[in-house]
């Protein structure tokens, strides 16, 4: 499927679950392109930490000319694109009666839409290789009913169905595309979560200890890697359990 020299792009990968995959994926030795999208001093830091293997580059998924020249730009400086992980993505936390139009298009552009551009850009240059596979970070709010997160989870939600259809359409062409589906995990995302709300949405989880990045990491590794060279358009759960 892949050529260990390829390289793998992985959108918000300065912190958070993005962070752990960018760590993983070196760890496997592969080199990686991450993308930032604030605080470019920090991001260099990591450049200098992370070393020779990885690239940083800014990219804020609103932009919707950026896809193109990102892409050209990480193949110019590092080489072929073989992997994708559309990591980035923002969530709020707005009843559906109050919320405003311009909230609902935020959180659907930037999680769906960015993905979907992005998506696009990386596929037109894998599919001249006929190699590649992407991964979409979902939610498990994309599969259950969640109050005041109706924008995210229909963005969630979009997100699978795209990574189904991508499935159909690169299958052929030897680009693998599959999602997968976190519960709770301790981010920045998640610190403004009350202990009450980390409580009932952990509620379900089977295993005691909780998801960290890493167990999201490990498993978005492995469906690059060609030790899932059979398996595409499917949405695995790393939930503790929550989906039994
Ligand atoms: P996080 O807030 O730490 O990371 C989100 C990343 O997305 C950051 O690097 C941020 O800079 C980037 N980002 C946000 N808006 C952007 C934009 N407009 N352009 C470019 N980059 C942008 O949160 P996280 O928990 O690490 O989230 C990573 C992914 O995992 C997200 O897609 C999130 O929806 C998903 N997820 C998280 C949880 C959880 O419980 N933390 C659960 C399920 C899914």
């Amino acid at each position: 499927m892949n050529d260990r020299d390829d390289v793998t792009l992985v959108t918000g990968g300065s912190r958070g679950i993005g962070r752990a995959i960018v760590e993983k994926i070196l760890e496997d030795g592969r080199r990686v392109a991450l993308t930032f999208r604030s605080d470019p001093e920090s991001v260099r830091k990591l450049e200098e930490i992370w070393g020779d293997d990885v690239r940083v580059f800014p990219f804020d998924l609103a932009d919707r000319e950026r896809p193109q020249s990102l892409i050209h730009e990480i193949e110019t400086d590092m080489g072929p694109i073989g992997a994708l992980v559309n990591n980035a993505g923002i969530q709020r936390s707005e009843l559906t009666a109050l919320m405003s139009d311009a909230s609902w298009d935020e959180v659907l552009d930037i999680n769906l839409g960015g993905a979907f551009r992005l998506s696009r850009e990386a596929l037109r240059v894998m599919v001249g290789r006929r190699r590649g596979a992407i991964v979409n970070i979902a939610s498990l709010s994309a599969l259950n009913g969640v109050a005041g997160q109706s924008a995210y989870a229909a963005s969630k939600a979009g997100l699978l169905a795209m990574t189904r259809c991508l499935a159909r359409e690169m299958g052929r062409r030897n680009i693998r595309v599959n999602a997968v589906v976190p519960g709770f995990v301790a981010t920045d995302m998640t610190s403004g979560l009350t202990q009450d709300a980390i409580d009932r949405l952990r509620s379900h989880e089977c295993l005691p200890d909780g998801v960290t990045p890493q167990d999201v990491a490990r498993v978005v590794a492995f469906l690059l890697s060609d030790d899932a060279a059979g398996i595409t358009g499917q949405a695995l759960p790393v939930d503790g359990g929550v989906s039994a």
